[in-house]
C-alpha cells in the first residue's frame, strides 16, 4: 500500500467518524465530551470541504476522478500537527462553550471553522466598513479605514462617503491621490488641474474618478436623493480627517493678507467661518452646462477626463460566467498610481487562482456573498468570508482565489497601488509549462495539462 494509500484509507475513517457525528449517531466510534449546538454544526458543515458522500459519488464517477479526489481528499493540511474540524477526532475540539458573538461568528463562518487546508498565522486580511464610526453631520457623512485600523493595509486606505442632494465634501486637497468608485445616486465633482485647466462632471454608479497627489477639488451629492461612494487614497495611512480645507486656510490667514491675495478690501472676509465644514449642507447645483460654462471662462479644458465609466469598459474575461472590467493608465489615462478591476462573479463560480507581481490588491465587496483563500509561503493558508461593506487586502504575490458562496451574484472591485494592471494565472502558467515536468510534480495525467485553462479564464467555470 502507497503513502497516498494510507492517507486516504486514514482519512476515510476520520470522515467517518466525523460524519457519524455531524448526525447524531448514538455511538459515534471516537467522540466524548459535549456536541455542536445547531448553528456551530451548520458552520461546520458548510465550511468543511469534502464530506464522506462526496468521496463516495466521485468513486462512482470513475476511476480517474477517485484519484483526483482521493489525493484532494489527503490534501487535508499535510504539515503536522493537522488543523481543521475535519482533522479533530474529538468533537469537543470543535465546539465553543465560552463566551461568543453568534451574529459576528454566522458572518464570518470561515474564520469560525476554517478548511482544513488552511495553516494559521497570516495576518488579517478581512476589514470592513461595517465596524467602524460614522462621522455624521447635516449633509452626509464618512468612515474610513486606514492602516491605523487594518496593519497589513500599506498601500491604500478607504474611506466610505455619502452626500445627500446639495450636500458638500468642502473644497480641499490631499498629499495622497484620491480614486473613487461610486455605489450609490449622482455625485458632482469640481477639480483643476497644474496647469489651471479646470473640470467638472457628474458621475453615477459604476463611475470613478482620480485625482492627482495636491490637485484640489470638491464633491457634491445631486438629486434625487445625494450619492454614495468608496475612495482609495495611494497611501494606506491618509485619512480623510486630515486634508487641507479651504476653509481652515482662510480662517487662519490674517484677513489684511487676505485682503492683499484677492485684491478686496479686508470687510470682504467679515462672515468667513472661523472653522472648518469638512461636509455641509448646499442647495443642489444647477445643470453641468451652465455650471461648466460659468466656472471655465476662457481657460482650456484638460486633455484627459478625470472621470471614467468603469461599469461599461470591456469585459476581459474569456469564459461565459461573470465579468472583469478593468480601468488603469491604458484607458484612462489620468489615473497613473492606481489601477483597478471590478469583478462579477455568478453563483456558483469562482475568480481563478492567480496573483499579482506589481502591487498589493485592495477590495471593497460590494454585492453577494464571497470566500477568499490567500496562500503564502510558511505554508500559510488564510479563508475568509466577505459581505457587502466588507474590505480584504492581499498582498503583492500572495496567490489567491475568491468564490461565491451566495445564490445571487457577488461583486467586488480591486485596487492596485500601480499604474498597469497585471496578474500571473496559475492555470495558464502551468498550461504553458512542459506537460511531463508538471505530471512530475502534482501526479496527474500529462496530457491533461496543455488543456487547462489559459490566462483569460479569469472566472471559473468556462
Ligand atoms: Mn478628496
Ligand atoms: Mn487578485
Amino acid at each position: 500500500m502507497n503513502v497516498t494509500a494510507v492517507r486516504v484509507e486514514e482519512l476515510d475513517q476520520r470522515i467517518t467518524a466525523y460524519d457519524l457525528e455531524l448526525v447524531g449517531h448514538d455511538d459515534p466510534p471516537r467522540a466524548t465530551g459535549p456536541s455542536f449546538d445547531d448553528s456551530e454544526l451548520s458552520i461546520v458543515r458548510s465550511t468543511t470541504m469534502f464530506s464522506r458522500r462526496d468521496l463516495l459519488a466521485a468513486s462512482a464517477m470513475g476511476a480517474a476522478m477517485t484519484v483526483s479526489a482521493a489525493n484532494a481528499g489527503s490534501f487535508g493540511n499535510p504539515d503536522e500537527p493537522p488543523e481543521g474540524a475535519i482533522n479533530a477526532k474529538n468533537p469537543a475540539s470543535v465546539t465553543d462553550p465560552g463566551p461568543q458573538d453568534p451574529a459576528i461568528r454566522d458572518q464570518l463562518q470561515s474564520a469560525f471553522s476554517p478548511p482544513p487546508t488552511d495553516v494559521g498565522g497570516m495576518p488579517q486580511i478581512w476589514s470592513s466598513f461595517n465596524t467602524v464610526q460614522r462621522r455624521v453631520q447635516n449633509g452626509g457623512w464618512a468612515r474610513q479605514v486606514t492602516q491605523a485600523d487594518f496593519a497589513i493595509s500599506t498601500t491604500i486606505s478607504g474611506v466610505n462617503m455619502r452626500l445627500t442632494a446639495g450636500g458638500i465634501r468642502e473644497l480641499h486637497w490631499h498629499q495622497a491621490a484620491e480614486w473613487a468608485y461610486m455605489t450609490y445616486g449622482h455625485c458632482r465633482i469640481t477639480v483643476i488641474d497644474a496647469t489651471g485647466r479646470p473640470y467638472v462632471a457628474d458621475v453615477k454608479e459604476g463611475d470613478i474618478w482620480y485625482f492627482p497627489a495636491g490637485y484640489p477639488h470638491s464633491l457634491q451629492g445631486l438629486g434625487p436623493d445625494g450619492c454614495e461612494f468608496v475612495i482609495c487614497f495611494d497611501d494606506g495611512a491618509a485619512s480623510e480627517f486630515n486634508t487641507l480645507l479651504v476653509t481652515d486656510w482662510f480662517a487662519h490667514t490674517p484677513p489684511p493678507v487676505l485682503a492683499a491675495n484677492f485684491g478686496v478690501s479686508a470687510d470682504t472676509f467679515a462672515k468667513t467661518p472661523l472653522n472648518d465644514l469638512w461636509i455641509f449642507q448646499g442647495k443642489v447645483p444647477g445643470d453641468l452646462p451652465a455650471v461648466r460654462k460659468a466656472m471655465t471662462g476662457n481657460a482650456e479644458t484638460p486633455p484627459q477626463p478625470f472621470t471614467f465609466s468603469l461599469a461599461t469598459s470591456p469585459n476581459l474575461n474569456g469564459t461565459k460566467n461573470g465579468t472583469l472590467q478593468l480601468a488603469d493608465s491604458s484607458n484612462f489615462k489620468v489615473s497613473t498610481t492606481i489601477a483597478a478591476v471590478v469583478q462579477t462573479v455568478p453563483p456558483g463560480a469562482m475568480r481563478s487562482m492567480h496573483w499579482h507581481p506589481n502591487a498589493d490588491e485592495w477590495q471593497y465587496y460590494i454585492k453577494g456573498k464571497a470566500r477568499m483563500g490567500v496562500f503564502n509561503t510558511g505554508p500559510h493558508m488564510l479563508t475568509m468570508d466577505f459581505n457587502p461593506g466588507d474590505i480584504g487586502y492581499v498582498p503583492r504575490n500572495y496567490g489567491h482565489y475568491v468564490q461565491n458562496i451566495g445564490d445571487t451574484d457577488m461583486q467586488f472591485f480591486s485596487v492596485f497601488r500601480t499604474s498597469n494592471f497585471q496578474e500571473f494565472s496559475l492555470s495558464d502558467w502551468l498550461k504553458h509549462s512542459p506537460a511531463e515536468m508538471v505530471a512530475e510534480h502534482l501526479n496527474v495525467d500529462p496530457t491533461m495539462v496543455p488543456r487547462w485553462p489559459g490566462a483569460n479564464a479569469r472566472i471559473m467555470p468556462e
